[in-house]
């Protein structure tokens, strides 16, 4: 099994094979077909298991093929793919993946967290991203400053969604799904299962393919 045989795009494949990678890791055999179909997702997976490219290659291959042109050419990008994480290191890490898959593709992304200075990232927004990554409460900061716009977004990722609960971000997660338009792919990642997950789980995902590795 190879990632062509996955059915990602030539420019995914030629990334992926620059970073070293040889064939999919098993999260990443059962997750790509999964969210090529543009379906939900639970999926569970531990760090390391490779669940980032689990949700980014095909996330990618979604944002780069069959989509619907920008509606203004001369406005600036809307955000069309929404990742939100725990730690400020996750989000950096995950973006930094994002944007060596992404390498050959018209896509750009950008990372913000919390603990360092907000007008940067409000600079960086108003430059127009495609795949925003991001921890709850500074993107609710700039939800409620008004210098982010999630009226775009196609594709929800909550990567460590039982850390993010251990951390106390419901609130902000739950004002954060509330501003995202109702019709779009969601993928819910986790370690654990908690009846906290669960219930999350429930109210996000539409009939989701559910995978465990
Ligand atoms: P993650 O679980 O997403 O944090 O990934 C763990 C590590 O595995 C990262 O350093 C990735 O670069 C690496 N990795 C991801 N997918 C593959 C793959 N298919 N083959 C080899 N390494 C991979």
């Amino acid at each position: 099994m190879s990632f062509t045989d996955l059915g990602l795009a030539e420019g995914i494949v030629r990334a992926v094979t620059e970073q070293g990678y040889t064939q999919p890791t098993p999260i990443q055999a059962q997750a790509i077909p999964t969210v090529l179909k543009g379906g939900d997702l639970l999926a569970g997976a531990q760090t390391g298991t490779g669940k980032t490219a689990g949700f980014t290659l095909p996330m990618l291959h979604r944002l780069s093929t069959g989509s619907k042109p920008h509606p203004n050419k001369t406005s600036a990008r809307a955000i069309r793919a929404l990742v939100l994480t725990p730690t400020r290191e996750l989000a950096a890490q995950v973006e930094e993946n994002v944007r060596a898959y992404a390498k050959y593709l018209p896509l750009n992304s950008a990372v913000i967290f919390g603990g360092v200075g907000i007008n940067p990232q409000i600079k960086l927004l108003k430059h127009g991203v495609d795949i925003l990554v991001a921890t709850p409460g500074r993107l609710l900061d700039h939800m409620q400053q008004g210098t982010v716009n999630l009226d775009h977004i196609e594709i929800l990722v909550l990567d460590e969604a039982d850390r993010m609960l251990d951390m106390g971000f419901i609130r902000d997660i739950r004002k954060v799904l509330a501003a995202l338009p109702p019709k779009r792919q969601n993928l819910l990642f986790s370690a654990t299962f908690s009846d906290d997950i669960k219930a999350l789980a429930d109210g996000l995902l539409d009939s989701p393919a559910t995978i465990e590795v």
